[in-house]
């Protein structure tokens, strides 16, 4: 199968603002942001289309991605955001490789990305 966007990210082989980086996951600026404050936690490993098969294959990595959620917060909203995993294409997922859209600093009330 063709390597997603996001793996095309990780292995710099096509460019993306990067926030942060460990072994497990990569966060970066989402190129067509929807809140004042809109970045992707995303697992390094493609073996997940979305967070239903992160949940059930590996969830203390599902768990790691909250956390770095958490802190990707602190650090550019003042730690408070919306958590989004859209989860199949009628949802809005548009990329099949698992990620999480952290969204904050001042939304709109009732919106979804
Ligand atoms: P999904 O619709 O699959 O939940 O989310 C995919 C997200 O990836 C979208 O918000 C979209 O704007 C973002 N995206 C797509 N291509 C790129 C890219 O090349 N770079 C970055 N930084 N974000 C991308």
């Amino acid at each position: 199968m063709a390597d997603s966007i996001f793996t095309k990210i990780i292995n710099r082989e096509i460019p993306s603002e990067i926030l942060f980086e460990d072994d497990r996951v990569i966060a970066i600026r989402d190129i067509n942001p929807q809140a004042p404050v809109h970045l992707l936690v995303v697992p390094k490993t493609a073996a997940y289309a979305n967070v239903s098969e992160l949940a059930q294959g590996d969830a203390e990595l599902l768990a790691h991605v909250v956390a770095m959620a958490q802190q990707l917060a602190n650090e550019h909203t003042g730690g408070q955001y919306r958590l989004i995993f859209n989860t199949g294409a009628e949802a809005g997922q548009t990329i099949f490789h698992v990620h999480a859209h952290v969204l904050g600093g001042d939304l709109e009330e009732g919106t979804l990305a």
